[in-house]
């Protein structure tokens, strides 16, 4: 009885990889579902995401190198001799007898260091000063304008208490109201006065101490995002959208974010001539 399910089981399989070797592809006779600008963005990010470090030869530029000649992925490949790693165009090792491409064979770990250095100088050249300091005029700006507000607010009460405070007396005046009403009426207006005063004082007295420890809180924020290592995987997949290498050694590196190139440092004595470029 077991080796007849056995049997069957195998058969089954077998079916269907037949079927499979049987299809018949023919390409571009339908409209496409998705534009093919679409669907590339869609396999490279599914390459992205895929979980890379559980490759054996895990590193952090994996799927954003590409041969400028040929449009294909450049791939890396570690050396069993001195585990040096080096690039190489996949066209070009998938058909290298064609000469459809060319090697691209540079090494990989210069061209990582070098990544690396010019992301750091990037951040580095943001002008943390001015970063700080346009933060903070923001907040001082925001901050006050409710505080003058809030004055304007009590300055105006306090103004209408001490035109009511005049009318009252007026009206002791032309004998309209007696001593006692208006010994009362002002007792309170006078009341409600000094109250508003003070918190008038108090208002800018503590908003003067509010603000001090929102600059030390923004310092603090601004200094953590500039001291951040820049090297791990994540942070550079959101920076960098992809790496054209060509065969003369020029290096293309395309930003996700426009404003990071104005950043980009003077490139000298590096092994590789790069190009800053945004998508
Ligand atoms: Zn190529």
């Amino acid at each position: 009885m077991q080796n007849r399910r056995k049997r069957i089981s195998y058969k089954y399989r077998k079916v269907i990889q037949n079927d499979e070797k049987d299809w018949i592809i023919v390409e571009d006779t339908h409209e496409p579902l998705v534009d093919k600008k679409k669907w590339e963005f869609i396999q490279r990010t599914i390459v992205i995401n895929s979980h890379r470090n559980e490759k054996i030869n895990f590193f952090l530029l994996d799927g954003l190198l590409k041969c400028y000649e040929c449009g294909r992925k450049i791939g890396v490949r570690t050396s069993s001799r001195n585990s040096k790693k080096h690039m190489i165009c996949n066209y070009y090792r998938a058909h290298a007898k064609l000469k459809v491409c060319t090697s691209h064979g540079f090494c990989y770990d210069y061209l990582e260091e070098e990544v690396l250095y010019i992301i750091k100088k990037i951040f580095e050249n943001i002008d943390k000063n001015k970063l700080c300091f346009n933060v903070k005029k923001r907040k001082i700006k925001e901050n006050t304008t409710t505080l003058k507000d809030k004055k304007k607010t009590l300055e105006n009460e306090i103004n209408i208490a001490n035109s009511k405070l005049e009318k009252i007396y007026v009206d002791l005046l032309n004998g309209k109201i007696t001593e006692k009403i208006y010994d009362n009426i002002s007792k309170n207006l006078n009341n409600e006065i000094k109250l508003k005063e003070n918190d008038l004082t108090n208002l800018t007295k503590g908003n003067k101490i509010e603000e001090k420890e929102r600059q030390k809180d923004i310092s603090e924020v601004i200094n953590e995002f500039l001291n951040k290592d820049y090297s791990d995987r994540k942070t550079i997949l959101r920076l960098i959208n992809r790496l054209e290498i060509h065969q003369d050694k020029q290096v293309d590196i395309y930003f996700n974010f426009k404003g990071l190139s104005d950043f980009a440092p003077a490139l000298e004595g590096c092994k590789f001539k790069f190009n800053i470029c945004t998508t």
